[in-house]
């Protein structure tokens, strides 16, 4: 998709501070940070959102979530905790439009969320 913003992170037409690439997904930390620990994680193929994935396709959030635990303990909060975040349309507050995942730690994130 060539006017998505999450598109051209994964293509390094934008730049981002990343934490974790492979050959199907990229992270990187969130430009404006909810937590100590804020990274994003996305496919670096185009998928809209949770609405997108199908029983085709839906290996790649197995792989997502592989890669979060790789990145709590790159990061150090495989101890401490973490959550993991997927907002959809409008209610979820999803603001970009290509799926990603927020990792989220650092702190105690109290529950339930606002
Ligand atoms: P959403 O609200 O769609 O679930 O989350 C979108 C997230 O993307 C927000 O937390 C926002 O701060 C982050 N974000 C938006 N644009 C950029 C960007 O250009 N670079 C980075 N690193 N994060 C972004
Ligand atoms: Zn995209």
């Amino acid at each position: 998709m060539s006017d998505c913003i999450f598109c051209k992170i994964a293509n390094k037409e934008i730049p981002s501070s990343v934490v974790y690439e492979d050959d199907k997904v990229i992270a990187f930390n969130d430009l404006d940070p909810k937590a100590p620990t804020h990274v994003l994680i996305i496919p670096k193929e185009h998928f809209s959102s949770a609405l997108d994935i199908n029983d085709e396709n839906c290996e790649i959030i197995g792989h997502i979530f592989s890669v979060t635990s790789k990145i709590a303990k790159k990061l150090g909060i495989d101890k401490t905790g973490f959550r993991i975040v997927n907002n959809c349309g409008q209610d979820g507050g999803q603001t970009v439009g290509h799926i990603h995942f927020h990792m989220l730690g650092g702190r105690n994130l109290g529950w339930p969320p606002g």
